[in-house]
């Protein structure tokens, strides 16, 4: 745009406050006569200044979220605020605090919000202004090769933008559109709108922005980060089922499913087998680790012994010097009986964990990451402490409770990245 003036007589310009000029190109002074610049105080000559950013941006917002039929099998830790379709998303801004000196899951438990836990958490995630919305936190991906990732939007439109497109590396990611989003003013959240798929190895952080136009003004209007996923650790796991007293340990439903997904959420590729014989064990020593009585009479697990137990079932496994071949595996003892679900040898820096046929299907993996240095997430030891039954994580006690709308029991797949640096600490 050019814009002439031209005027016969003489032009002055008076302001109270400062008179700035910015130009892109030159800026020429021609003079008939004499050219004069003065001043009360100095003339200063530096380098050209940035002219402040034009106001015309896009009001909209959009938050990326997973799908419902996400089953853990990406990693995706975001600041939540309740707004997913998730069946349990709680925001973090009143459940992250500490419990008092009763363990979480007594019924006495006091749990208490603390704001400065919860401002350290919002620092797990990067963050940039959104003008009218405030604060826009970026969630945090994991993706390994050659997987994709179906994404949902909580959308906030306060003026309809002229135009949007997603700006990412093409030669690392392959994202496909599946749903426009909308861009009416008001809020909206839409299902399944992207599809990412990640076409090759990365190692410097990356970004999937979404860029709005207004009035030939783009605006990052929403942010997805990718972290680097050339950090993949190998790691094997060894179910090994157990005979005791006649009956032989299994493994249940979809629990190896579980464990490879929740591995991949960290950038593990777990080599996860089970043992095609099974390890008999028994005789009077054995049962003295089932000398506790339950209300019916059966005996079952005396739990203050339970560190010996892993060290009984592994020297009974070791007998065979043909498994010599497992001693670097985490080893998964599949018992038939016991009235627990199962117990890791120790909080990290262990290898065995023991099962038992009454658990979940989460169980296995939720012992594994004791095993392997994860706290439960109700824990005062963890990093971050979260309010009992809160979060879909595989350290919380949340698949003992349902949900309230579906009526269905709440399930327990997801980790956060600050456990994903304990369970591989390439990342
Ligand atoms: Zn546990």
């Amino acid at each position: 745009m050019s814009r002439i003036r031209i005027v016969g007589g003489t032009i002055t310009k008076t302001t109270g406050g400062d008179y700035n000029i910015y130009s892109d190109g030159n800026i020429v002074y021609n003079s008939g006569t004499a050219v004069a610049e003065t001043s009360d105080t100095s003339i200063v000559y530096g380098e050209p200044k940035d002219a402040p950013e034009k106001k015309i941006v896009s009001k909209i917002k959009v938050e990326f979220r997973p799908n419902l039929g996400w089953e853990g099998e990406f990693g995706f830790d975001w600041a939540r605020t309740g707004d997913s379709q998730m069946p349990v998303d709680v925001p973090y801004s009143s459940i992250i605090g500490k419990y008092g000196s009763v363990y979480a899951t007594d019924s006495k438990a006091v749990f208490t919000f603390d704001n400065a836990l919860y401002q350290k958490k919002l620092l797990e995630y990067e963050s940039f202004l959104l003008v009218d919305f405030g604060k826009y936190y970026v969630p945090n991906m994991t993706l390994m090769i050659g997987e994709t990732a179906i994404l949902d939007a909580s959308i906030e439109v306060l003026e309809k933008p002229d135009s949007m497109r997603y700006k990412y590396d093409e030669s690392i990611f392959e994202v496909l559109i599946l749903e426009k989003l909308s861009n009416k003013e008001g809020k909206h959240y839409n299902d399944k709108v992207i599809q990412i798929k990640c076409l090759k190895e990365f190692s410097a952080k990356q970004k999937i922005e979404l860029i709005a136009t207004k009035d030939k003004i783009n605006t990052r209007i929403g942010q997805i980060n990718l972290l680097p996923n050339n950090v993949v650790k190998e790691l094997d796991v060894l179910f090994i089922p157990v005979k005791h007293n006649g009956t032989t340990g299994a493994v249940k439903g979809n629990e190896m499913k579980i464990l490879s997904n929740a591995f991949k959420q960290a950038y593990i590729k777990g080599n996860i087998q089970q043992y095609t014989s099974y390890v008999e064990v028994g005789g009077w020593w054995f049962d003295l680790f089932f000398t506790t009585k339950d209300k019916k009479g059966n005996k079952i697990l005396d739990r203050s012994d339970v560190r010996s137990l892993h060290s009984a079932l592994d020297s009974a496994f070791f007998d065979d010097d043909a498994n010599e071949i497992y001693k670097d595996h985490y080893r998964l003892y599949m018992m038939s009986n016991g009235t627990i679900n199962g117990e890791a040898e120790a909080i990290g820096n262990a290898k065995t964990v023991v099962v038992f046929q009454g658990r979940n299907d989460s169980t296995a993996p939720h012992e594994l990451m004791h095993a392997m240095g994860l706290y439960h997430t109700f824990d005062n030891d963890g990093k971050f402490t979260y309010k009992l039954h809160k979060t879909d994580n595989i350290m919380d006690y949340t698949h003992q409770t349902k949900n309230s709308k579906t009526g269905k029991q709440n399930e327990r797949f997801s980790t956060n990245k600050w456990q994903w640096k304990i369970l591989n600490k390439k990342m």
